[in-house]
């Protein structure tokens, strides 16, 4: 098993990469930092976003799975003290469960050239100087004309990230679509936007057109960019699929539990 360890950068994560790569060492895991099969991080799920955008494209060829320094993260969910359980369980399980998850294509077209970004957590498109201005349309067809603070559209595990701040649903990782929400829409008697965050499936796209004279703040997770000259942005379920190594059950309705409400309630 090739692996490589990607750790927040702060002494403790440091130091438990350092416990990681002697107890990996002692169970005969090799270090491959260019072309690994697994893809372990030490931080929080930022740290995990960062190894993903890293090892993007080999997103078909590695599995990923966190370790959390701090609280239950949403992809860190090995605690710090179970460091030798994770490793003997590595070292002991040739073929974990993989959980694949969806993500999202966003393809921006530029002048006369496009870019095109694969996002984990979600695309966030704001104006630079104030409220946003963009055309939105479904499926080629016009939606609506949104004016507002943003537009954030996100994969199914990033719906628990900034989405679920919007207001947006949480969506099991299972299901394949993307989700829109709106951030602080203007909604009077001029100006009219849906409101509620829509989920489009698989075979669903939707285009946002921009004034090109505006300064976009672009993010894809945590990635911020500024962009003119945007002449459309198309978002999609990308064709790849991210996957996490399960070295035990952690079923997606327990991480919402515990992250966001606490421990099980008791049984009446
Ligand atoms: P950060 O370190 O400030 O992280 C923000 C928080 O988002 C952390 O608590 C992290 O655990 C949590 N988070 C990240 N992905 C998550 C997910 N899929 N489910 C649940 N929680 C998740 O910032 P960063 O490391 O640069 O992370 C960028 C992410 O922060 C973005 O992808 C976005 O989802 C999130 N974010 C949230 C808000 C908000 O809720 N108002 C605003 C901006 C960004």
């Amino acid at each position: 098993m090739k692996y490589a360890l990607l750790d927040r950068g702060d002494r403790l994560s440091i130091e438990l990469a350092e416990t990681f790569h002697a107890l990996a060492a002692d169970r005969g895991l090799v270090r491959e930092e260019t072309s690994p099969e697994l893809v372990v991080t030490i931080g929080g799920d930022g740290t995990m976003l960062q190894a993903f955008h890293r090892f993007r494209d080999r997103v078909k060829d590695v599995a990923f799975v966190g370790v959390h320094t701090g609280h239950l993260g949403f992809y860190a969910d090995w605690k710090k003290d179970e460091l030798p359980e994770l490793v003997e369980r590595i070292a002991s399980m040739k073929e974990p469960y993989l959980a694949r998850y969806p993500l999202i294509e966003i393809n921006i077209a530029l002048g006369n050239s496009a870019e095109q970004y694969l996002a984990l957590n979600e695309f966030t498109l704001k104006s630079v100087d104030g409220t946003l201005v963009a055309a939105i349309h479904i499926n080629d067809e016009p939606f609506e004309m949104f004016r507002g603070d943003g537009i954030v559209i996100s994969t199914p595990p990033g719906s628990t990230g900034y989405n679920k701040s919007l207001g947006g649903a949480i969506i099991h990782p299972s299901f394949e679509g993307i989700q829109i929400a709106e951030i602080a829409s203007i909604n009077n008697r001029v100006y009219r936007t849906l409101g509620s965050s829509m989920i489009l499936p698989k075979h669903h796209h939707c285009d946002i057109a921009p004034d090109p004279d505006e300064l976009l703040h672009v993010a894809i997770d945590h990635l911020v960019l500024q962009m003119k000259g945007v002449r459309s942005i198309l978002c999609r379920v990308a064709q790849e699929k991210v996957a996490f190594a399960r070295y035990r059950p952690y079923p997606f309705w327990n991480r919402v539990r515990e992250a966001f409400i606490g421990s099980p309630p008791d049984k009446r």
